[in-house]
This record gives C-alpha cells, sequence and structure tokens, in this order.
C-alpha cells in the first residue's frame, strides 16, 4: 500500500496541525552512551527524549497502536524513538514493526536510532516500509565525538575515547548512504552542546548532505540531571538559529521539533502522553 508521506508531521512543517505521531517504547537497551542522556521511566512530569511512562513488548505495542488509533485518530505515524536505541534492541523493533505494517500499511513508519547497530538491518527496514530515519549525529570529528560518547559498544566490546567515536561515525555515515540507496528519506538530529560542538554543526550539515541526508534538526541541548553535560547551560535562540542559517544552505533545516518523549503520542503540540500514560502502562502488563 502506499503512504501519504507529506501526512509526517515533523518532516512536513504543514502538516503538524492535523498529523500526528505516536512513539512506540519497545527498545529499552542503547549500544552507547551520550554525556547528556539519563533515561527515566515517568508519567507526567518530564518531557524530553529518553523518558516514557513504560516498556512495551512488540505485540503490546500492537495492541497499545489499536487503542491509540481509537482515541486520536489523526495518528499518522508510528515511530520508535527508544527510550534507548531501535537497534540495540533490533528483534523488537522489527516485530513491532512487522506487526504494525501487517495490520496498518497506511500508516509512516519512523525510527530514531544514534546508526550504531542499523547496517545489517536496511533491507529489512526498507522491506517493512519504514520511510523515514532520523540518526543522530552531533560530530563528524572522533575529536569532539570523544568529548560527547562517554562509550560506544560494538557487539561485547566496549570502545571508549576517539577510536569508539570513529566506529560509530564510520557506521553512521555508512547508514546515510544506504538508507538513501533505498529511498529512505534521512533526518539528522545534531543536538547543540555549548563549548563541545556548537563550532563544528555546520561541519556536521555539509557532511551528511553530501551523502544525500535531506533535513538537519539542531536540538538545543537540555541539560539532564546525574549526566556529565548537567552543568552545560541550555542553548538559546541566539545561539541555535545563526547555525542554521549558516546551514541551511547545505541541508534544510527543521524549526519545529519539540524534543518528545520516547512515548509521545498526538500532534506536536498537543501531546497526550500524560492522558495516555495509564492505556500504556495497562499494555505493558
Ligand atoms: Fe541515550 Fe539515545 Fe544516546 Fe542512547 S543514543 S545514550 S538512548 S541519547
Ligand atoms: Fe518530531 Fe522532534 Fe518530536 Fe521527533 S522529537 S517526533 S522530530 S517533534
Amino acid at each position: 500500500m502506499s503512504k501519504d508521506t507529506t501526512k509526517h508531521p515533523c518532516f512536513n512543517k504543514k502538516s503538524a496541525g492535523s498529523c500526528g505521531r505516536v512513539h512506540l517504547p519497545v527498545a529499552p537497551k542503547c549500544n552507547i552512551q551520550c554525556n547528556y542522556c539519563n533515561r527515566k521511566y515517568d508519567c507526567v512530569n518530564e518531557s524530553r527524549p529518553g523518558v516514557t511512562s513504560g516498556v512495551l513488548k512488540p505485540f503490546q505495542a500492537a495492541e497499545y497502536m489499536e487503542k491509540v488509533l481509537e482515541k486520536e485518530p489523526r495518528i499518522t505515524v508510528a515511530g520508535i524513538a527508544g527510550p534507548g536505541d531501535p537497534f540495540a534492541n533490533p528483534a523488537e523493533t522489527l516485530e513491532t514493526m512487522r506487526l504494525l505494517n501487517a495490520k496498518h500499511p497506511e500508516l509512516i513508519f519512523c525510527l530514531s536510532t544514534n546508526g550504531m547497530g542499523i547496517l545489517p538491518y536496511l533491507d529489512d527496514i526498507a522491506e517493512l516500509g519504514v520511510s523515514h530515519v532520523t540518526i543522530t549525529i552531533s560530530a563528524v570529528d572522533p575529536a569532539i565525538g570523544a568529548q560527547i560518547y562517554a562509550w560506544v559498544k560494538d557487539g561485547n566490546v566496549v570502545y571508549h575515547g576517539e577510536k569508539g567515536a570513529e566506529i560509530l561515525l564510520d557506521r553512521q555515515l555508512k547508514a546515510i548512504k544506504g538508507l538513501k540507496e533505498r529511498g529512505i528519506t534521512v533526518k539528522i538530529n545534531s543536538i547543540v552542546i555549548p563549548g563541545i560542538n556548537d563550532h563544528h554543526l555546520v561541519e556536521v550539515a555539509k557532511v551528511c548532505a553530501s551523502l544525500g541526508a535531506d533535513i538537519q534538526n539542531m536540538i538545543p541541548l537540555k541539560p539532564t540531571a546525574d549526566t556529565p553535560f548537567a552543568g552545560i547551560p541550555e542553548p538559546g535562540r541566539e545561539t541555535v538559529l545563526p547555525l542554521r542559517k549558516e546551514a541551511g544552505p547545505f541541508i534544510e533545516q527543521m524549526t519545529h521539533c519539540k524534543r518528545c518523549r520516547a512515548d509521545a503520542v498526538g500532534l506536536l503540540d498537543n501531546d497526550q502522553s500524560s492522558a495516555l500514560c495509564g492505556t500504556l502502562q495497562a499494555c505493558s502488563k
């Protein structure tokens, strides 16, 4: 079945007032550790990536999807954005996509990943009808990446410092190319971290654009307690807007990101994750 990909509220701002998305939290583990990440289980208090009110198994996610569509029929996108990484949990991610594709092939399927583990699954996700993938790339220089990632895990081996950042970057860049070869729309999320990578993000834009990435989403760091970057101040518009302007000639810029939770649901401007928290938790039992 053909999908109307104009109905993705993140990739097409014009549809944000009429089309919504749900993030299905089926991917709890992660294969890297970003110095700004603190994953957490919480119903209502915090709204940021990595936070969810629960984790669902694939069959539970499919059940939850039905309940979500009953309550909010404007949902056009089903995505997986953690709370860890979809490809640190590939079996759960692919099974969820399989179940959704069988029941709701009209939905747009979207995955958000750090890119570390995606390469073996490029054909699978294309076959399952995933049309949009976001890769978070905040550095294209391992010396800068080494300041952002505490470690990177490849199989059973954990790498630190520049070696880890180099392995991750290599996978990320190959992933952009491989996804584009399969006709998938690729967004690059770049976290703006003052003093660490803000001077480097236009270079990230150039490199990703040269490989065919479609759009970049520069997201201001949300300093989070109990992380190494907790003390870095959140960058304001005066930092982010000029960066978007400078990078704009190389790659389209997203300007309306809401930094959603891993269980976000509803229209971007009307998130209903707290209203549906009980439904999600009931499905997770
Ligand atoms: Fe957290 Fe995502 Fe980084 Fe993993 S890739 S450590 S889930 S921010
Ligand atoms: Fe869209 Fe940004 Fe929310 Fe992802 S975090 S669903 S890109 S608004």
